[in-house]
């Protein structure tokens, strides 16, 4: 392991190139993240402020609890009201506001809301309820899909029928491609998010290269790591090359987890689905497969929840998960809208980029 004093020295040298690099390049060099954790260790470490002040890094669509549109919240806290039903969850939907409420507001009016770690806490909770619909809220990437498509797998293996998903499961590539295809937000190279290149690899990014001429840079979540991954990305923009790297070769394969991708692939298939402030974009979530719609809690209980847009009261949520402004460029930030009175799902979420430019003082 690194001394305290090793990381420092590394942390000087890499700054000393990227200054050496953007001098000679001349040009702003605009990099994004494209994941919450990544958001939150970039804050916390204080990277911003370290790097050379043409090198920007924007956050992205990576907080899944913030690119969940309000008709899916807003529907999951129409079934939270259901006398039959318990809504599992992890702790950070309880407070996304839909259009109307939210999940806490409901618990507090006496829904059977409750906080799990895992899915297979939510199966858990369906075997000791078996006159209840148990129902576990499916929101996030790659990297919890998996576990989805067990608990489902062990539902079926064990006969429990009153546990159900109700998805909305996102993909992480198919989103960084309508984000470049929409020209809103300039990008010059992505740092790729670690914990979803587990599971996918690095192969699943060469489109950024090869379609679009962007580099990307898979990184740890160490602030020495993510540094590495950002001096590698800058290199290779100062080189005018574009390729996608792997600075996280510890844990991330080219081709990810074999049996992680077959989990998702059994039970899921892609599907069109619509994104907060990105709106309907093809194949970019996933949707249960046909063998498995009687855990499908949106075709066990089909609703029809009529919702106006997302966001509410000036929110520009959707506009910060699109890298297209950053948060004080709301004119709620900090004031009407804290995390004790989030009016948006960026500053409600631990990796919304709202709440980690209020927590650490915005940065750059
Ligand atoms: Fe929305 Fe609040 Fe962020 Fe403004 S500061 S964009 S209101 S979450």
């Amino acid at each position: 392991m690194r001394s305290a004093q090793d990381t420092q020295t590394r942390a000087a040298e890499i700054i000393s190139e990227l200054r050496d690099i953007v001098g000679t390049h001349g040009k702003r060099i605009r990099l994004m993240e494209v994941c919450g954790t990544h958001t939150v260790a970039i804050f916390r470490a204080g990277l911003r402020q370290i790097l050379p002040e043409e090198v920007e890094l924007v956050s992205g669509p990576g907080c899944p609890v913030c690119v969940t549109a309000d008709d899916y919240i807003d529907a999951a806290i129409a079934y939270a009201g259901m006398e039959d039903v318990i809504i599992t969850t992890f702790g950070d939907m309880l407070k996304v506001p839909g259009t109307r409420s939210s999940l806490a507001e409901a618990q507090a009016a006496g829904a059977d809301v409750r906080i799990v770690y895992s899915p297979l806490d939510a199966l858990t909770i369906a075997a000791e309820n078996p006159t209840k619909q148990v129902v576990f809220l499916a929101v996030g990437f790659e990297t919890t899909a998996p576990t989805e498509a067990a608990a489902v797998l062990a539902a079926e293996a064990q006969g429990i029928r009153n546990f159900f998903l109700f998805s909305a499961q996102k993909l992480v590539p198919p989103v960084m491609r309508a984000l470049l295809d929409g020209g809103e937000t300039h990008v010059d190279g992505f740092l790729l998010p670690g914990h979803v290149s587990v599971v996918t690899g690095t192969e699943t990014f060469e489109f950024l290269a090869r379609d679009y001429s962007v580099p990307g840079v898979v990184g740890g979540f160490e602030p020495l790591e993510i540094l590495r991954a950002i001096q590698l990305l800058v290199r290779q923009i100062g080189a005018g090359e574009a390729r996608i790297e792997n600075a996280y070769e510890t844990v991330v394969r080219p081709a990810g987890n074999p049996v992680a991708r077959a989990a998702i692939e059994r039970v899921y298939k892609p599907a069109s689905v619509r994104w907060r402030g990105l709106g309907e974009i093809p194949a970019s979530g996933l949707a249960m497969r046909e063998e498995y719609a009687t855990f499908d809690f949106a075709r066990v209980r089909p609703l029809s929840v009529e919702t106006v847009g997302d966001g509410r009261h000036g929110c520009r949520c959707g506009e910060v998960l699109r890298g297209a402004i950053v948060p004080r460029d709301c004119n709620l930030f900090g004031k009407a809208c804290v995390p004790e009175h989030a009016i948006g799902p960026c500053m409600v979420s631990v990796e919304g980029t709202c709440a980690a430019w209020y927590k650490y003082g915005g940065g750059r």
